[in-house]
């Protein structure tokens, strides 16, 4: 095979390992161990009116309780915060200036809370990224070396972070973060034992790959230069690693961070960001209660990524507890076991100035603008009715009256999964499909009728 021959041995195992789509052996059992038992939640398959996933909550929990707390896979600073140093590059607390621990090599003004910090970041993405020291640990380097590496590097290294503070996103940061972590995953597997660098996932038997392939996504288009810049760095790394992002991985890849990653605030948001001159539907919007405008950064997690969307949510992520972007889920009412769980993408408060039918608009056309769907909440339901009462025109009972002022579409689930786990949950259609639970899963009464109008949540073709 040509490819073999043309990359070191290693690093051929690594790009084979990380791309290797056999879904179908290890599609059954995934949800059987994911989430882990001691989140207290479980991922629910819902087949009408749209099939889709959701977060059943799996014990009773009272309002203001912690279900569940979550570290992120990847984060991102926000550009403007990046540049003053004040928060931690890797877990996004925010530092303290005299204790400041200032990486030697580093293209970011990235400064850590901790060297504990620095070790982690370094391992898993920025000394691939941004760095200079070999990719390969000495044990797994063939004996000849990897020719040409060393002045492509800082070359490749240099442009991509150009494009990273010209362009001022987080998600092409996010996006290189990941596959770096997959690789740094992948190294640490060949070369046991070593201390695993990746604080997520410690004790998790799944890849970054089995993970992420099951996620949702809105189509992205990433730029040709955005793809080229990147996938130079991953080259100029270890030739062969670009074939990580290569057809349309880097595209697919975005999507999910676009459609999945939340917004990390503390004590409610701050003041002060730079509010960005692009147009509205290509403003990077994450899932958070305050808006993108008032986060500090950009974080992505596999659990909490199946939290669906209500603008009446009965959960909200919490960053103050930990003071970093570990993510505490808190419940807003009293919650029992079976109920799905449902976060707000956006600020859904109704402002000072705005009607009720302001404020669900402006909702729904962030909704729109951000993950493609319409939203048809309770909430939305409900507030709809009052639109038409006011208005003095008979409810049709249609939602989708609002031109929301962008095109809608389904989010998209990669077609190989999509393919296979319709088959599982035919095969088990009489089984409780997903629940791992010794003991059958609570009728979801909560679920099929307080919560109905919520299924239809999910983007609307
Ligand atoms: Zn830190
Ligand atoms: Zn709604």
């Amino acid at each position: 095979m040509l490819y073999e021959k043309s990359v070191p041995p290693p690093v051929f195992k690594i790009v084979m390992d990380l791309m290797n789509l056999d879904v179908q052996t290890r599609a059954a059992g995934y949800y059987d161990h994911f989430p882990d038992r001691s989140m207290s939640v479980v991922v629910k398959v819902i087949k009408e009116p749209v099939e889709k996933k959701i977060l059943i909550l799996d014990k009773d929990v009272k309002a203001g309780e912690v279900v569940y707390t979550e570290k992120p896979v990847v984060a991102v600073l926000d550009h403007d915060l990046q540049e003053t140093g004040t928060y931690c590059t890797h877990c996004l607390r925010s530092v303290d200036l005299e204790n400041v621990v200032i990486p030697q090599v580093d293209r970011f003004n990235s400064v850590y809370c901790s060297t504990d910090c620095e070790t982690r970041s370094k391992h898993q993405s920025q000394n691939l990224l941004f760095g200079r020291e070999s990719v390969l640990p000495p044990a797994l380097l063939p004996m000849e070396g990897i020719p040409g590496v060393a002045e492509n590097r800082n070359a490749a290294q240099a442009a991509f972070a150009d494009y990273l503070k010209s362009n001022v996103k987080s998600l092409p940061l996010l996006v290189a973060r990941f596959a770096a972590r997959q690789v740094d995953a992948e190294i640490n597997k060949m070369i046991p034992p070593k201390t695993r660098t990746d604080d997520a996932l410690a004790n998790d038997e799944n890849s970054d790959y089995d993970h992420m392939e099951r996620l949702r996504y809105v189509d992205t288009e990433v730029t040709q230069e955005e793809k080229t810049l990147l996938s130079n760095v991953l080259a100029a790394a270890l030739p062969g690693l670009e074939r990580l992002l290569g057809d349309d991985r880097h595209d697919i890849l975005k999507g999910k961070m676009r459609y999945n990653s939340i917004g990390v605030s503390f004590n409610g948001g701050r003041d002060g960001k730079p509010v960005s001159t692009d147009r509205p539907e290509d403003i990077e919007r994450t899932r958070t209660p305050h808006g993108t405008s008032r986060q500090i950064g950009t974080a992505f997690y596999y659990v909490s990524s199946y939290l669906g969307h209500s603008c009446d949510p009965n959960v909200r992520p919490s960053f103050d507890e930990t003071g970093t972007s570990e993510l505490s889920l808190i419940a807003l009412r009293d919650l029992k076991k079976g109920d799905e769980l449902t976060m707000a993408y956006v600020d859904v408060a109704q402002l000072p100035d705005e009607s009720v039918t302001e404020a669900r608009r402006r909702r729904r056309q962030e909704l729109a603008r951000g993950w493609k769907f319409a939203c048809e909440c309770s909430k939305c339901v409900v507030d709809a009715l009052v639109q038409t009462e006011n208005s003095g025109v008979e409810s049709t009972g249609n939602k989708s009256d609002d031109d929301l002022g962008v095109p809608l579409e389904k989010a998209k689930l990669e077609e190989a999964v999509a393919r296979v786990e319709a088959q599982l949950t035919q095969a088990a259609v009489s089984e409780s499909p997903v629940s791992p639970a010794s003991e059958p899963t609570p009728a979801p009464t909560n679920v099929d009728d307080e919560h109905a109008s919520e299924r239809a949540q999910e983007p609307t073709a």
